[in-house]
């Protein structure tokens, strides 16, 4: 058992680790492929459910970004019974425009996924690099009809908008190898995102919005509670960024009421992916959860310690699990293999790896 794990973790019911990736579809290190890659987490961490956030656009590093996310996520879901997944949009070519999208609108796209069996929607278009490369306002014609009819539908949405403000002011040498340095003037400030949001908001108030890592709102919680208060079917997660867990631990008390108030409105996630190495993935769950849950003194993010808030059982049973069990309905959709080979025919020639296009072929022929 993992050093992480001497107490008995988590303390709840059906816990659900609601924003996970898969960035690669083999450990090119040990050969494992990804078809039941994420099991062993989920055991350990004493999880009965995860949900797939796939990220098949942006920049193809440092893995490749395409279509081909979106489908072994599908794979994925269909071989592991307790795993929900979203489905992310696609782009041929950035910036994307309506001509260049032709047969592809985000509209057919999100039919596309629905039928397939995604459990909601994820998207990274708020996230200063990708849009950038879309090049459209989140608040823009292009994004109209695809969030008025998820509205309508009801979809869950896990967006990621904004980022942490310092990668617009300065960042290390890691994160900028990442493109997650915004500070040159090419890119959107964070308030012009953050009044996006707010306006697509006004125009669609409820929508079904998860908005990834707290909204980068730790040290402005005021403007996220205000949100709260006036979109009742907006929710946020608690995946890290470690220095959202640092602006927490600035107003402990404040904190610690906030996550009683709003514990119908928080999700809990990691940003875990596979390969899952060491125990990255299970010190990110510890981390979360030690954090809500004890008031144990914790070594967390950045070399900052972290003073844990307890909030009581029934806040945490909510945010590690009733919270997005009932966003998503329940229990995982199941995956209509006819509608995924055709989504698979469609789109397999935007494949980069040509070896995976070559698995994804294979895995059709034995599932679908
Ligand atoms: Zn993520």
């Amino acid at each position: 058992m993992s050093k992480y794990l001497e107490k008995q973790f988590p303390l709840v019911e059906n816990g659900f680790d609601g924003h996970i990736h898969m960035h690669r579809w083999i450990d090119e290190e040990t050969g494992e492929e990804f078809l039941h890659g994420l099991e062993g987490y989920r055991k350990e961490c004493n999880l009965k459910y995860i949900a797939l956030a796939p990220l098949p656009s942006g920049r193809h590093v440092p893995v490749f970004r395409d279509v081909s996310n979106n489908i072994i996520c599908a794979f994925y879901k269909l071989l592991n019974e307790n795993t929900f997944s979203y489905g992310g949009f696609i782009y041929p070519t950035y910036p994307a425009t309506n001509e260049n999208m032709a047969g592809m609108s985000l509209l057919e796209q999100y039919k596309e996924l629905k039928e397939i069996g995604f459990d909601g929607i994820k998207m990274l278009e708020g996230k200063p690099n990708l849009y950038k490369m879309v090049n459209n306002p989140l608040d823009s014609e292009f994004f109209a009809p695809v969030f008025e009819k998820m509205e309508k539908d009801k979809t869950y949405i896990l967006m990621h908008a904004c980022d942490p403000h310092q990668f617009w002011v300065d960042v290390d040498e890691e994160c900028k190898q990442k493109g997650w340095f915004y500070g040159d003037g090419t890119y959107p400030s964070d308030d012009e995102i953050y009044a996006q949001i707010d306006n697509v908001l006004r125009k669609y108030p409820k929508l079904n919005l998860c908005l990834a890592h707290f909204f980068f709102l730790s040290e402005n919680p005021e403007k996220l509670s205000n949100m709260l208060d006036t979109y009742k079917n907006l929710t946020v997660d608690l995946t890290p960024g470690g220095e959202m867990y640092i602006g927490f631990d600035k107003r402990k008390d404040y904190f610690k009421d906030f996550f009683v108030k709003y514990d119908d409105r928080i999700c809990f996630g990691t940003d875990m992916d596979f390969p899952a190495r060491g125990e990255s993935g299970i010190w990110l769950c510890d981390r979360v959860y030690r954090y809500l849950a004890t008031n144990e003194t914790l070594s967390s993010f950045d070399d900052h310690m972290l003073q844990g808030i307890q909030i009581p059982t029934s806040s945490l049973q909510k945010i590690f699990s009733q919270n997005l069990l009932n966003k998503l309905g329940g229990s995982p959709k199941p995956i209509n293999k006819e509608a995924l080979k055709r989504y698979i025919e469609k789109y397999k020639h935007l494949i980069i790896d040509k070896r995976l296009t070559k698995r994804i072929e294979d895995l059709s022929k034995e599932y679908l």
